[in-house]
């Protein structure tokens, strides 16, 4: 169900130029659909077969509201939206440390905050420009050359093609970054640890519509509870970055038994889903900083150009604020990029700057609390009813 978007009209659009969305999730999506309205011709390239589904819920709220509105997307992801969703701080014999959160019933104040599966989110922005955009599934770009007419792109299949603009969408690692900017060390800040994220079709571990959170120094495992599902989370800080092949899911598995085999509360219940399968999503956790978010006529959006880590807990509602405060530049400077990329990052990059600060001070310490000192901390914090994620 997508209502009909708010027309944009900008006479001053290079109609039909062709533009290169290089990521298939949020930022590419959002990006692909904003282009597209302002009249560009607009591919995606994404490098998996397919949509890239899994993964834990994504917060809707504030200015990601105004902006899924404008795209006539809010109604869909309003009917999908979960439940509000209490949090709880659990000690090892499961004793509520403190909780908080949205009031609901019929006296409780209009929401403004909003949960989706990120399956459903994706769904919707897909749906949004499926037909309109060409979408290339399985392809990537493997060459990129900065010209005056144009980006002259060599695909991975050997397609060489030019465009006039190119947005690299493509997540954390972002293979357009890593063509256009250089290494990925010069803009990866390690925020101290690792992640590992599964979904399970298994209920009854913790209620329905809760989180729960259970720390030791160094070591956090979080649950979220649903009707159908259980997110599992868990997560370690480490003194430094540790070597591993992003591709050895048994090595993964096994930093996960070696960190937090032998912990009380439900940690247990949930190693036994890391051994079945595959099927999860195992990262640093880092932020990505960069001075600049476009270089000639190449920009990245989202995680690519400013990721924010999970830790910030609003990496998707990011991406979405990021590709439409893009588009509003673009609106605002027409066939002129270098203004738009420019008054794209001049607005955009103080209220990055504040979400990543927060993630990396108060989110990392309430959330994976390195000592005890910091768990006392964030203990008394809950007392006196000072956190709210
Ligand atoms: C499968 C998956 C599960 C996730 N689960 C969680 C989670 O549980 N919690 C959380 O906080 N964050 C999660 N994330 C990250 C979260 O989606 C992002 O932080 C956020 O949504 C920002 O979106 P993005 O579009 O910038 O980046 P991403 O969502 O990471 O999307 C990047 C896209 O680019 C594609 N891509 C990568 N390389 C190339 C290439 N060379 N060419 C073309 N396309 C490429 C990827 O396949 C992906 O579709 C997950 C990401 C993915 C891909």
């Amino acid at each position: 169900m997508v209502d009909q978007p708010v027309s944009v009209q900008n006479p001053h659009t290079p109609s039909d130029a062709p533009v290169l969305v290089s990521g298939a999730s949020f930022a590419g999506l959002a990006t692909a659909y904003w282009l597209n309205r302002l009249g560009y011709r607009v591919t995606v390239v994404e490098v998996a077969s397919g949509l890239r589904k899994g993964g834990t819920p994504v917060d809707i709220e504030g200015e990601t509201v105004g902006i899924l509105e404008r795209m006539g997307m809010f109604d869909a992801v309003r009917a999908k939206a979960l439940p509000p969703r209490t949090f709880e701080f659990k000690d090892a014999q499961d004793h509520t440390l403190g909780s908080f959160g949205l009031e609901s019933g019929p006296d409780a104040p209009p929401r403004t905050r909003f949960e989706i599966h990120r399956d459903d989110l994706l769904e919707i922005l897909f749906a949004g420009i499926d037909g309109s955009v060409e979408l290339l599934f399985g392809r990537s770009i493997k060459q990129l050359n900065d010209g005056p007419e144009g980006v002259t792109v060599t695909l991975d299949d050997g397609t060489l093609r030019t465009y006039a603009l190119v947005f690299g969408c493509d997540g954390n690692r972002s293979n357009t970054r890593k063509l256009v900017f250089g290494a990925e060390k010069n803009f990866t800040y390690f925020m101290g640890g690792y992640v590992y994220l599964k979904v399970v079709p298994v209920t009854g571990i913790l209620p329905s519509n809760v989180s729960q959170v259970f720390s030791v120094p160094r070591r956090t495992a979080m649950l979220n509870g649903y009707d159908d599902r259980t997110d599992i989370g868990l997560a370690f800080r480490t003194e430094g970055e540790i070597e591993y092949d992003y591709l050895d899911r048994a090595q993964q598995r096994a930093m996960i038994h070696d960190h937090f085999d032998g912990l009380s509360w439900k940690v247990p219940a949930a190693l036994t889903h890391v051994d079945t399968d595959d099927d999860f999503y195992f990262d640093r956790i880092n932020q990505i900083r960069m001075p600049f978010w476009s270089k000639g006529r190449v920009a990245l959006v989202g995680d690519a150009g400013y990721c924010v880590s999970p830790v910030a807990g609003m990496g998707g509602s990011m991406a979405i604020i990021g590709a439409g405060r893009l588009a509003e530049a673009l609106e605002r400077h027409g066939a002129d990029y270098t203004a738009a990329f420019q008054d794209y990052h001049d607005k955009l990059q103080a209220f990055v700057d504040e979400v990543q600060i927060r993630a990396a001070n108060e989110g990392m310490a309430t959330i994976f609390p390195a000592d005890d000192a910091e768990i006392s901390e964030r203990d008394r914090k809950l007392r006196d009813g000072e956190l709210d994620l």
